[in-house]
């Protein structure tokens, strides 16, 4: 594949692209069926990506007609790959299973390795007979929503799909990797002004936030509503602070380091809350929590903008939920898309009904919504936050890193591109968005090139 990535770099036109022979292998991150009992007795925090992800040729599978091969310029880490890597809650080799008792070309994705990753830039370098809305040396952005269209109810709202899945966590082929394989409904136009590293952290995180709080199916966020965001520095948290900004809501972020209040300050978020330094008991012990304590961060919230949050942006999971339901204004929303600290979750239902709140469920986003976020990129509305770029080879430290909570943002991983910086193509607009808006989580983190 190196010779695809170096043609790309030079600047190799569609056709060029179209007549260079797909390799029968390529390298992609990779854990294994046989090793799916190696941290059986090990807690949780004790797992190691490191130990579980490999990098290496795999077997490139064939085309199915409504698919594209895509160039893989670089990519990212998500917690879904930390979730693989350590096989909790269960090991993906079941949905690969589950996803090729479907069809023929869903038996392709049973293999003894399964290539992680769920977020991709790169070139279209084939597409199947059925494709035919991008080609050969178009440059993509990857969503990650895997649905088949020919189910029925895949046909109002995509992530209702009784088979909806998501590409690199509960398919094969995904994004860390120099090559992917994915449904042409995944493809999105890379936003110009990026480099390769910034156009592949988005799509995962950023669409999500935008169906938790903006799109129709949600939290549907309303000018000068008060969003309380857990972990406003992390990778969904990054995106919402700046969609509750864009759209005239006022955030108040949740993080765990003086650092991050800093860099929440320098996005625009005026209210932040220290949980570190502010040291919420939710729980007593693992079996009671205490509502003195949901109390205390009420009143810390309050204090700070004056009002209740008519939304709570959720995704800690059963170490917080009972102080988000607390805390959310009477007929507030909170709506959730994760459980990181325990999905057995407990909260004061006195405290829901009373006060006529509701709990909303979501998950990733449909092809429209991540269209729609991608175009907020595309536009300089959002920004990319990545704070670290990796080879390919690091992604076990990648993930290491998203696991312990050790990073801000997003982590991005260079896949075919040579180096950092590459695949600008309108220097003109990157200049008038501007340089430091693009790269804040970067020289914050310290690890920004000149
Ligand atoms: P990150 O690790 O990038 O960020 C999560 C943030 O949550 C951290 O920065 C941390 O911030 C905060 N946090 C972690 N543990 C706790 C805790 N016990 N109490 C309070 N805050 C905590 O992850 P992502 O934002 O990418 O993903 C978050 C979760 O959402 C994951 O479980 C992921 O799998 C899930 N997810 C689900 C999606 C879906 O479609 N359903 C899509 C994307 C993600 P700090 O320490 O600064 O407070």
């Amino acid at each position: 594949m190196r010779h695809i990535g170096e043609a790309i770099e030079a600047g190799a036109s569609a056709d060029e692209l179209a007549g260079l022979p797909i390799p029968t292998s390529y390298r992609g991150a990779h854990i294994r069926r046989d090793e799916v009992e190696m941290f059986d007795g090990v807690a949780s925090e004790e797992k190691d990506p490191r130990k579980s992800l490999h990098v290496g040729e795999v077997p490139t599978p064939e085309l199915a007609p409504d698919e594209a091969y895509v160039a893989v310029m670089a990519s990212s880490i998500n917690f879904n790959t930390v979730w693989t890597s350590i096989f909790e809650p269960l090991p993906t080799f079941g949905f690969l299973d589950r996803l090729s008792r479907e069809s023929s070309w869903g038996a392709r994705h049973a293999l003894d390795h399964h290539v992680v990753g769920s977020d991709a830039s790169g070139v279209v370098l084939r597409v199947g007979s059925a494709v035919r809305s991008f080609g050969p040396g178009d440059r993509v952005c990857i969503h990650c929503n895997y649905v088949d269209d020919q189910d029925p109810s895949a046909h109002d709202d995509s992530m209702l799909a009784a088979n909806q899945r998501i590409w690199g966590f509960e398919t094969n082929f995904g994004g860390l990797a120099e090559l992917a394989v994915v449904k042409a409904n995944q493809l999105m136009p890379k936003p110009a002004h990026l480099t390769w590293e910034e156009a592949a952290v988005n799509a995962l995180c950023a669409s999500t936030a935008y169906r938790m709080l903006v799109g129709e199916h949600a939290a549907r966020m309303k000018q000068g509503d008060v969003v309380l965001v857990w972990g406003a520095t992390g990778g969904l948290g990054g995106y919402a602070c700046q969609l509750v900004l864009n759209g005239g809501g006022i955030p108040v972020g949740v993080v765990s380091s003086p650092d991050k209040v800093d860099l929440l300050h320098e996005l625009g978020v005026e209210h932040v809350i220290d949980r570190k330094a502010a040291d919420y008991r939710f729980w007593s012990d693992d079996e009671s929590q205490d509502e003195s304590e949901w109390r205390r961060f009420g009143k810390d919230i309050r204090d700070l903008v004056g009002d209740d949050p008519e939304i709570v942006f959720e995704h800690p999971g059963r170490q917080t939920m009972g102080a988000s339901v607390f805390v959310a204004k009477r007929a507030g929303t909170i709506v959730t898309c994760a459980a990181t600290s325990g999905y057995m979750i407990e909260y004061d239902n006195r405290h829901l009904w009373m006060k006529l709140k509701r709990i909303i469920s979501s998950h990733f986003a449909n092809y429209h919504e991540a269209w729609e976020m991608n175009r907020l990129i595309d536009r300089g509305a959002v920004h990319p936050i990545v704070s670290a770029v990796y080879r390919l080879d690091e992604v076990g430290e990648a993930a290491y890193q998203v696991h312990h909570n050790l990073h801000e943002g997003k982590l991005a991983v260079l896949c075919l591109a040579g180096r950092e910086g590459l695949g600008v193509t309108d220097p003109a607009r990157r200049e008038r968005i501007g340089e430091e808006r693009l790269t804040l989580f970067r020289r914050h983190a310290g690890t920004a090139t000149a």
